[in-house]
């Protein structure tokens, strides 16, 4: 199996439902990784061309760039963190290989250097 995965950023505002600092209003430079999968190439020798996945990528990050996540219809009642954000992404993606020969692995959402949450879907691999 292969696996390629390229790395994107967006910045953007929330307020966490956890107690302490994290209630205050704050942002983060989030960076994003996501990994898609495939049992083989293909014809050119890839398992997605990068800049596909690059664009794919862009359009989801385009609705959560400088945003305050808190508002978004998506994340109404549930608390925008890195790990809701994951889902959100990775839920997205999928739409987009539908039809393709490749799955999503996985998608990581980073909040800072030091912390970050993994969504990688309900089925095995
Ligand atoms: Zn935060």
């Amino acid at each position: 199996m292969y696996e390629a995965s390229i790395r994107k950023s967006f910045s953007a505002a929330h307020t966490l439902d956890i107690g302490g600092k994290c209630e205050d209003l704050h942002g983060h430079n989030f960076t994003v990784d996501i990994t898609v999968r495939s049992q083989d190439l293909d014809s050119e020798g890839l398992v997605v061309d990068f800049r596909i996945l690059k664009g794919w990528t862009d359009d989801i990050l385009n609705e959560l760039d400088h945003t305050y996540l808190n508002d978004l219809p998506h994340f109404k009642g549930l608390n925008p963190s890195s790990e809701s954000v994951a889902r959100f992404i990775f839920d997205r993606i999928v739409e987009k290989v539908r039809n393709k020969n490749i799955t999503v692995s996985k998608v990581t959402v980073w909040e800072s250097n030091s912390a970050w949450a993994t969504y990688r879907g309900t089925e095995s691999g």
